[in-house]
């Protein structure tokens, strides 16, 4: 049945131009073609299926803050709230603003500032961060090509004065422990993680099945863990679209300014949608259209 739904959406979605532009603010993200559109979905029993651009590697970019969580999450367990909080920022996701009036605590681990939060604590616990966080990565998509794009980090960092501003800010009220340099240095390989929408949803695979890499049957977060991180992304998976993400797919999502969101069903499967053309909140306008209108045909979501 997805395997209809699927084809039939890509092909009646595909040639839609939408209104919305390419993140441009990366200036090595601009480089990627606005046509381009690639969907997989694998779910649990290890059936999979995709089409389009599905195998090309892309930016994956914010959505990588759900894996530093996860890894972070892992470790520290629930004493990681002291540092960041779980409500949704109604916010823009590079918001400074929210920061200083939230006295130095984010809001959430998915928006920026948290997101360096994480890979402070990250940097604290772990004796080779980035190794270790790739290794992560490897280890949950049973996948060994997985890779940071150094390109993009040094693009991003070339260009990355909110993000020092925010790491300084939150630095001054004393929720960053380490160098903001080397924070923001490993934040922005964090992002520059590139996968295809196949890896995408391999790597993800774990949150729709309780927390085990359906691969090999690893724990990699507890059944709890598992269903927090999928509550969180539910709430505060799409920047300060997540009210409308819920309202019209009814999945936990992630999206990144790469192009690319993440959708769970939790218990069944996981899908990858990429279409680089952005709406004014940072997320894809082709790739927030096709969930809407999958799990409307497929008449499943968790609602
Ligand atoms: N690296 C990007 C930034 O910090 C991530 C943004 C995103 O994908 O939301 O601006």
């Amino acid at each position: 049945m997805y395997k209809q739904v699927i084809n039939k959406l890509y092909q009646e979605l595909k040639n839609i131009k939408y209104n919305g532009e390419i993140a441009s603010y990366i200036p090595e993200l601009a480089t990627v073609s606005a046509s381009k559109f690639g969907i997989y979905l694998a779910d649990i029993s290890n059936n999979s299926f995709g089409i389009g651009d599905f195998e090309e590697k892309f930016s994956i970019q914010s959505i990588s803050k759900v894996l530093s969580f996860c890894l972070a999450y892992k470790n520290l367990g629930e004493a990681i709230w002291t540092r960041l909080g779980v409500e949704p920022s109604g916010s823009a996701f590079n918001s400074l603003i929210q920061i200083e009036t939230n006295n130095g605590i984010p809001r959430n681990p998915f928006i920026n500032s948290g997101a360096l939060v994480i890979c402070d604590i990250l940097i604290s616990i772990l004796k080779n961060p980035r190794e270790e966080f790739l290794e992560f990565c490897r280890e949950a998509s049973n996948n060994n090509k997985i890779y940071y794009s150094e390109k993009i980090a040094k693009s991003e960092k070339s260009v990355g004065y909110r993000n020092i501003a925010l790491c300084n800010l939150i630095k001054s009220f004393g929720n960053i422990k380490n160098d903001p340099n080397d924070i923001l240095d490993f934040y922005f390989l964090v992002c520059s993680i590139e996968l295809s929408c196949k890896d995408l949803a391999e790597t993800f695979l774990f949150l729709a099945n309780y927390g085990k890499n359906p691969f090999n049957n690893n724990i990699i977060l507890t059944k709890s863990q598992a269903k927090r991180v999928n509550a969180i992304m539910q709430t505060c998976g799409l920047y300060d679209e997540s009210g409308e993400f819920t309202y019209k797919v009814g999945l936990p999502g992630k999206s990144g300014v790469g192009g690319g969101i993440i959708a769970i069903n939790p218990n069944n499967y996981c899908i990858a949608v990429w279409s680089p053309v952005l709406n004014k909140k940072g997320n894809s306008c082709k790739a927030m259209d096709f969930l809407e209108k999958f799990t409307t045909e497929t008449d499943l979501s968790i609602f």
